[in-house]
């Protein structure tokens, strides 16, 4: 059995998997998560996140991470957002913009020389048949 404590009420509870806080807790963020996307959906006029958690009485950090999560997400009209983890940029949901998304991406493609390798193994595979054919002769 492994009991821990409840990150945010204190009391010990037996955690099993997920973040480190008890039923209740959860429960109660649960709750909490459905007010808050209500709140949105009802008040699609509301322009930042502070007066949001301050009308649902949650943590701004926590409406964050839900939209990091992309559990909640503001509509293209609302004038809500958070920002990009890399440039800054305001987005609607996940960590990164599109632009840092797309830049990623292709990091990682360049990283890994996948956008080369097709190009070089086709040339190894040409030179390899010429001297194939060099050899027949
Ligand atoms: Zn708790
Ligand atoms: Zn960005």
């Amino acid at each position: 059995m492994n009991v821990k404590n409840c990150k945010k009420c204190g009391k010990i509870f037996n955690y099993i998997v997920g973040p480190q806080i008890c039923p209740a807790c959860q429960e109660a963020l649960e709750a909490k998560f459905q007010e808050v996307k209500e709140y949105i959906r009802e008040h699609k006029d509301a322009s930042n996140i502070v007066s949001v958690a301050e009308a649902c009485e949650v943590e701004v950090n926590q409406i964050k991470q839900w939209v990091r999560e992309e559990r909640l997400t503001f509509g293209d009209d609302s004038a809500m957002g958070i920002e990009c983890e890399s440039c800054g940029a305001m987005i609607k949901s996940g960590r990164f913009c599109e632009k840092c998304k797309n830049d990623m991406t292709r990091g990682l493609i360049d990283a890994a020389g996948l956008n080369k390798k097709p190009v070089e193994e086709k040339k190894a595979q040409a030179r390899e048949a010429a001297r194939m054919r060099f050899l027949d002769r």
